[in-house]
């Protein structure tokens, strides 16, 4: 059985609606029960429709704390347009605070577009594609670290073919103000909500606003202050007077931006995130947990560049990312 669209919502009348989708979850306790997602939809007449996205995975905070907040603050008379919330996207990995879903153990992250029979990842992955997606001109997913990998915070889009699109998706990323702005290339884009968004020709905006499991008062400031720039920059919301503050544009490069753990063991980092790194320069150290007197393993940055990730727990395995050191980026072409 597929989601469905709630009765008690409507797409096309002005309107504040705060609702559920009602996704069937039969369990040893509850025979025909159902896990109850919110979706508020905001509506005042023409404009653009932005869906603002929290919780795509559950151990990421900033989005779900902001989203709720927005979804409580904002009223049709403040708006033009319209602006489709969903707090707590994978919703039973939220509610156990895991980045995967305990039901199916699905990265919802890697199940887009989705499949109506398939399990309950899948199902939401399809009703979000197919029936809030394909409404909205702009789609934002407010994603952190997780419990195991910290970012300092940046908005995140990716290289587009589409010139006018990429042109689009840049000034939006500027507009919501992070530190940073991270032009990514993805280790695996394959049934990412960003690819299918990007694919159908929208703009979309990532974040990665922390993590390591925890919200800090910066990060959930630069995550609020962020949505609503983002509203004003497409006409929602009026013009923020204040100007946001400026974003230093990066991307990961085609080859040495990403370290991964060589061996198991306790990570050491030496440098702080947001700090400027030099070509082999030693950022961090693995300790051995099994040889106590073998030598501790060197991790050396292989470009010039800034950190902008690092592991979020000490204890890493072989092959976990441990750091990202991103270059500057020219927009210039872009603007
Ligand atoms: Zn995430």
């Amino acid at each position: 059985m597929s989601i469905t669209v709630p009765e008690d919502i409507s797409f096309d009348q002005d309107g504040k609606y705060i609702s559920c989708l009602k996704i069937p979850h039969s369990t040893n306790t509850s025979g025909w029960g159902s896990l109850l997602m919110p979706l508020v939809v905001i509506r005042n007449g023409k404009g653009k429709t932005v869906l603002f996205i929290g919780g795509n995975h559950g151990d990421e905070y900033e989005g779900p704390i902001a989203l709720r907040k927005l979804a409580n603050e904002l009223n049709p008379q403040d708006i033009q347009g319209q602006v489709i919330i969903v707090p707590y996207l994978n919703f039973p990995a939220v509610l156990e605070g895991k980045r995967l879903s305990p039901v199916d153990d699905l990265n919802m992250n890697r199940s887009f577009p989705g499949d109506a029979n398939g399990s309950m990842t899948l199902k939401i992955a399809d009703f979000v594609y197919q029936e809030l997606v394909m409404r909205s001109d702009v789609v934002v997913d407010l994603h952190s670290g997780g419990s195991s990998m910290i970012f300092e915070p940046c908005a995140v889009i990716h290289h587009l073919d589409d010139l006018q699109q990429m042109k689009e998706t840049v000034s939006a990323a500027r507009s919501f103000g992070a530190p940073v702005s991270l032009v990514l290339r993805e280790l695996d884009s394959q049934g990412m909500l960003d690819t299918v968004v990007e694919e159908s020709g929208k703009i979309f905006v990532s974040t990665e606003l922390g993590g390591g499991g925890f919200v800090s008062p910066r990060t959930l400031c630069i995550a609020e202050n962020g949505i609503r720039n983002i509203l004003s920059h497409f006409e929602i919301l009026p013009m923020n007077d204040e100007t946001a503050p400026g974003t230093r544009f990066m991307e990961t490069p085609d080859s040495g931006g990403y370290l991964m753990a060589p061996c198991e063991g306790l990570y050491e980092p030496l440098i702080e995130l947001g700090e400027n790194v030099k070509k082999g320069q030693l950022i961090g150290r693995i300790h051995s947990l099994t040889e106590i007197d073998s030598p501790t393993v060197e991790i050396h940055s292989q470009i010039e560049g800034m950190l902008v990730t690092r592991a979020g727990r000490a204890p890493v395995r072989h092959w976990d990312t441990i750091a990202v050191i991103a270059t500057d980026f020219d927009v210039s072409v872009y603007e």
